[in-house]
């Protein structure tokens, strides 16, 4: 497959996802039992093949056939969090991208140690919400503070520059305006819409299809980040502009059609991917 060389604008994101489709990524997903159904219907949709293999025992051999690995610390006891340690340590090893949803980041003391102890596995790339990226951060000793579920992506940007930095990845937060940063440049995403968030998932799923997209252009992870964040919004925003009624449950099936229904001149002129710094 020839190499893509991404621009932040909405040409390259339709470009990008057709490289997405040609390749048919197969997306390790090791996530929790509420997103297990939308998340592989998102990859499905969106033109990928998902997986949503947990055991301890098979992980690591499944991240060696599969293009990609996503890492969602929703449902948390000592043996799922093992396996997603060896599944990442695999990942790493095998030069595959992983990426890390830190669901609830913050929430109680197991789940921010174990966030950590996944963050120290080397993550290509962190996609949260502001709560949980502010709390990642501040666990991990940016000095960054703040936990406030009701905070807004702008104000975790510094944290999320600072995780960026510390740990060599690309850090997305996710909100009405998306950012994503590798610390220094940042870009900005204002698709999706904020029914989103009465939809359970939205954001795991979402953070599943940016690994779908961080395999076809595994050299400009940051951009393809912002490609995925923008297909995504941009589904919901179509999908519930044509849904029946404008509800979440409208949204869900609408996002789903969206992600296998839009087409070019869609994306071109509704793609919202903005160079902030
Ligand atoms: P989940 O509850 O599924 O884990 P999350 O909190 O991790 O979700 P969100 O920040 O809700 O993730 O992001 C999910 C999607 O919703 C993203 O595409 C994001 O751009 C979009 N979104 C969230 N809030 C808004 C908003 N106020 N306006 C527009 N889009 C939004
Ligand atoms: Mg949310
Ligand atoms: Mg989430």
């Amino acid at each position: 497959m020839p190499t893509i060389d991404l621009k932040p604008s909405a040409e390259s994101c339709w470009e990008l996802w057709q490289a997405v489709r040609a390749k048919r990524p197969l997306v390790h997903c090791i996530t929790n039992f509420v997103s297990m159904d939308i998340m592989a219907n998102v990859l499905l949709a969106a033109g990928c093949s998902p997986a949503m293999a947990h055991s301890l025992d098979e992980v690591e051999a499944f991240v060696g056939i599969s293009s990609a690995l996503l890492v969602n610390m929703g449902t948390l006891s000592p043996e799922w969090v093992a396996a997603k340690k060896l599944a990442a340590r695999r990942a790493v090893e095998l030069g595959k991208p992983w990426v890390l949803d830190p669901v609830g980041c913050g929430a109680t003391p197991v789940r921010t140690a174990s966030c950590l102890q996944l963050l120290d596995c080397r993550p290509t790339v962190v996609r949260g919400n502001a709560s949980e990226i502010l709390a990642l951060a501040g666990a991990a000793g940016s000095g960054v503070r703040g936990v406030d579920s009701t905070a807004a992506s702008r104000d975790a940007l510094e944290a999320a520059k600072q995780l960026a930095v510390a740990h060599k990845c690309i850090v997305a937060v996710s909100g009405e305006v998306d950012y994503v940063t590798d610390g220094t440049a940042v870009v900005g995403v204002r698709n999706g819409h904020e029914l989103l968030t009465l939809i359970t998932a939205a954001g795991c799923s979402l953070t599943a299809l940016i690994a779908a997209f961080v395999t076809a252009a595994p050299q400009q992870p940051l951009l393809a980040t912002a490609h995925a964040l923008a297909v995504f919004g941009l589904a919901a925003e179509e999908g519930l502009r044509l849904a029946p009624r404008p509800g979440p449950g409208s949204l869900r099936v609408a996002l789903l059609d969206m992600l296998h229904l839009m087409d070019q001149a869609t994306v071109k002129a509704g793609a919202r991917i903005e160079v902030m710094a």
